[in-house]
């Protein structure tokens, strides 16, 4: 592949490795997990970046972005490209920018921040912040290889957002620096509330290189994996352990069967018809929690001490959005939707859904503390695809029920569920992107030239 800005970047960096423009390289760091959606793999296949840069530190990174802002050259920000909405998808060719050499962890506070650079990937942080008393407040289920600056750019919660809510919450993101794309660019701080400008705006306004993550003291955790004659019954066990303190806890996840079926390393764990709940609770708990589950007419099936990220069963593994992932290898037409049902009338929305779609909707569970301290039963649920019309339909339905949903079918900010009304992400954009150059096509209310306010 050849790009006419591929000399002159490697000249501005002083290090021609760091320009990658073969082919197939290319390519592949210009993919995510968009394939998740029928919907978006029609769109996003094929669309890919005409190099790749590597910059090692944000003075770097302001001097690429200064270079293509003066040749109106597109620029995607990259982490780990475990996104599921094609967020890192170049949609206009130009310059994926790889953060994944700006890995440095600079400190752990005292009173349990960390300061990061972007490229960090999240289990390495959470083995760091573990070493000293702390762990991550919430993390996707890509622990392993997603990068802090994509779980800022593109993620929203994970194991961990039970108890601690998710990233945008409870001041979990502290602070964070970021380079503009002016012709100048600049490196601006957000604090506080002003790091909302920047979250989960997909790297459209802003290149991060700098965070501040709030961390919560490390617990000891068990795992458990508790089986119910009816999703019913795991439904209202889950609930019950989900919105009461007094147990320690970092997932709940309850599946409706055949989903446990699905996760072929751990079907042992799953009896045949059955719901399943996988739990992380503290170990000092795990004795009496199970008690209680058996009480409440649970078979515990599986139950061990979590040894840590390397632990086999590592049974957050087919929670969050792995689950979909291993559905997907059982049968490619699964797909999914990401929901928030209501607290009040949870049991009612999902009989509903249930009479309308039956066995094309089937019910995964995952508890969040909400911002307002609320406990609400989210779900990724799986969803058996036929066309786009049926899923917009169960969309709608969802919708007219009272059933919140960030629709992953959708390859920009706006749509996907997780917009700001009070429009900081796109006044950002305008302020730091004048020409619409970071991940063009993504923010699809921003216009160059026009001002929103
Ligand atoms: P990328 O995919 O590389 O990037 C995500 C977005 O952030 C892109 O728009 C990119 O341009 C932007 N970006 C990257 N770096 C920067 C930067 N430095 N500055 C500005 N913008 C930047 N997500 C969840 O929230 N919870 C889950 O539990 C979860 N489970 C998943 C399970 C599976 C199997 C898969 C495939 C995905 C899952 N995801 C989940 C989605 C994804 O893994 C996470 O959101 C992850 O944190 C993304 O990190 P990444 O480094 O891969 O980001």
């Amino acid at each position: 592949m050849d790009s006419p800005h591929a000399a002159a970047i490697a000249s501005i960096l002083g290090d021609p490795s760091r320009v990658l423009t073969n082919r197939a390289t290319v390519e592949q760091l210009s993919r995510d997990f968009y394939w998740y959606s029928p919907v978006l793999r029609k769109q996003l296949d094929g669309k890919v970046g005409d190099l790749v840069v590597q910059p090692a530190s944000a003075a770097e990174v302001q001097k690429i972005l200064r270079y293509c802002q003066g040749h109106d050259v597109p620029v995607t920000a990259r982490g780990a490209g475990t996104g599921n909405y094609g967020q890192a998808v170049p949609l206009h060719g130009g310059v994926v920018l790889d953060l994944a050499r700006m890995d440095r962890i600079e400190q752990i506070t005292t009173d349990g921040v960390a300061v990061c650079e972007p490229g960090v990937r999240l289990g390495v942080l959470e083995n760091e912040a573990r070493k000293s008393g702390w762990e991550l407040r919430c993390y996707p289920s890509t622990i392993i290889k997603a990068s802090v600056g994509g779980f800022l750019g593109g993620g929203s919660g994970g194991i961990g957002s039970v108890a601690n809510g998710n990233l945008r919450d409870y001041q979990t993101v502290r602070a964070l620096e970021a380079v503009t794309m002016e012709a100048e660019p600049r490196i601006v701080l957000h604090e506080g509330e002003a790091v909302h400008d920047i979250l989960h705006a997909w790297g459209t306004n802003g290149i991060v290189t700098r965070i501040w993550l709030a961390l919560a003291p490390a617990v000891e955790w068990g795992q458990c994996a508790i089986a119910f004659d009816t999703f019913d019954a795991a439904f209202d066990f889950s609930e019950r352990i989900a919105g009461d303190p007094a147990w320690i806890k970092r997932l709940v996840t309850p599946f409706e069967w055949p989903i446990p079926s699905f996760f072929t390393p751990v079907k042992r764990y799953a009896p045949q018809g059955k719901a399943l709940v996988f739990f992380m609770v503290a170990e000092s708990q795990r004795g009496k929690f199970e008690e209680l589950a058996r009480e409440r007419g649970g078979e515990v099936t599986y139950s061990g001490a979590y040894l840590g990220l390397r632990t086999r069963p590592l049974l957050s593994d087919y929670t969050w959005n792995h689950t979909t992932l291993w559905a997907m290898r059982a049968d490619e037409a699964y797909t999914y939707l990401q929901c928030a049902f209501d607290p009040a009338t949870v049991r009612e929305q999902m009989r509903k859904l249930k009479e309308r779609f039956g066995r094309e909707i089937l019910f995964h569970m995952e508890f969040w503390k909400a911002g307002d301290g609320q406990m609400i039963p989210g779900a990724i649920p799986v969803v058996y695809y036929t066309t786009e019309e049926r899923l917009n339909d169960m969309i709608s339905f969802c919708r007219k029920i009272g059933v919140f949903v960030a629709n992953p079918h959708v390859n920009n900010v706006e749509n996907g569920g997780r917009y700001r009304p009070d429009n900081v992400q796109l006044l950002a954009k305008e302020r730091y992107d004048p020409k619409g150059l970071l991940n063009p096509g993504k923010m699809v209310t921003f216009k160059p030239g026009e001002l929103t306010r």
